[in-house]
């Protein structure tokens, strides 16, 4: 190899950038599944094959994509959500960084169809080769987007060998599809896998509705065991359930944490809620629970990872201590004779 300085191809600069964003089906689906949510999107449709390493389908009646905006959703650092870095401070989209299209096409067969009316009539694009030149052709498609992505990582060997076994892969998938079906109660999702559906869950944001949501996402019986909470501090917020300890589980798989409706991961939530857990858990038993903290937006930095599952409070502190004392209530009024002096 020479060392003469040369510019990187546009397949070669996404290939490398998807290595951020796109490790496996399910992240791809996860960056679908935002993007039809931002394009305000009321259905989301998910079809997968072989836990989606063949395959992954997701439909949405969102907005669509004009006929000449479609060369560039597939562009790096396209994107329609920030237009300056004061943008940033207040990000409403849960995209931002116009990468995932790009990094996914570069790494996958992709065909993004899009329709912005009710004519039936849309377009396609594709992009191909070095320079990932876009192709685009007229196309059926009623209003809204689809996302087609095939062979994932078949132009990648050596990515290609992380993926797991096709019911890894899928459980992956379908933790991706939990997580998000519990964040938007209004929307409606479904997911098919192998031409089979697995989930079918219809929108409604009554608490009827939600609850029969959470008991199809977490199982009747988390909801049968479930503890409603709402309380409300210093402009703190902490809503959801959790499940009584009767209910505890030998693994963390049934724990839903919502910072202003982004799904997280967080050293500072789960301390606290580890520790109010603590003295009614027996050692190696995990809680379950589905809770959404809202707090002022400005409060928290979402931009911390381009995968934004962490998050970064400013007051770490008034966080913790608002989480562990809110739940640590809560299950003291479940437990009769250690009964907490309950504050009016
Ligand atoms: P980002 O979401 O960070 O902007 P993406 O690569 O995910 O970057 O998408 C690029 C652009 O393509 C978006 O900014 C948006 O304008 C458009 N787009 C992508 N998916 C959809 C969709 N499902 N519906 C409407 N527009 C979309
Ligand atoms: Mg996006």
């Amino acid at each position: 190899m020479s060392d003469k300085i040369q510019q990187l191809s546009p397949r070669l600069a996404n290939q490398i950038a998807a290595g951020e964003v796109v490790e496996r089906p399910a992240s791809v689906i996860k960056e679908l599944l935002e993007n039809s949510l931002d394009a305000g999107a009321s259905r989301l449709e998910v079809e997968i094959d072989n836990g989606g390493i063949k395959r992954i389908r997701v439909r949405d009646n969102g907005k669509g994509i004009e006929k000449e905006d479609l060369p560039l959703a597939l562009a790096r650092h396209a994107t329609s959500k920030i237009h300056a870095l004061e943008d940033l401070e207040a990000v409403a989209t849960l995209g931002f960084r116009g990468e995932a299209l790009a990094s996914i096409s570069s790494v996958a067969r992709l065909e993004l169809t899009s329709s912005r009316d009710d004519s039936g009539k849309g377009w396609q694009v594709v992009a191909s080769g070095r320079d990932m030149q876009a192709q685009l052709n007229p196309a059926a498609h009623p209003r809204g987007t689809s996302v087609d992505v095939r062979d994932l990582f078949f132009n990648t060997p050596a990515r290609r060998k992380f993926l797991r076994t096709e019911k890894t892969e899928f459980n992956r998938v379908d933790d991706t599809i939990k997580r998000l079906a519990l964040s938007r109660f209004d929307v409606s999702i479904s997911l098919r896998h192998n031409g089979k559906g697995v989930h079918n869950l219809r929108a409604g944001s009554g608490r009827v509705e939600m609850e029969r949501r959470v008991a199809q996402v977490c199982g009747p019986a988390f909801m049968q065991n479930a503890l409603h909470i709402d309380v409300e501090r210093s402009g703190l917020r902490l809503w959801g359930w959790v499940a009584e300890p009767a209910f505890s589980r030998s693994q963390a798989d049934l724990q839903f944490f919502y910072v202003n409706g982004r799904a997280i991961r967080d050293k500072v939530v789960s301390h606290a809620v580890r520790r109010a857990f603590a003295d009614v858990l027996y050692h190696g038993r995990h809680p379950a629970f589905v809770l959404y903290l809202e707090l002022d937006p400005a409060s928290v930095d979402v931009n911390v990872h381009p995968t934004k599952h962490e998050v970064r409070f400013r007051d770490g502190r008034l966080v913790h201590d608002f989480l562990f004392g809110s739940l640590h209530r809560a299950l003291a009024d479940v437990r009769p004779g250690q009964r907490e002096e309950t504050e009016q």
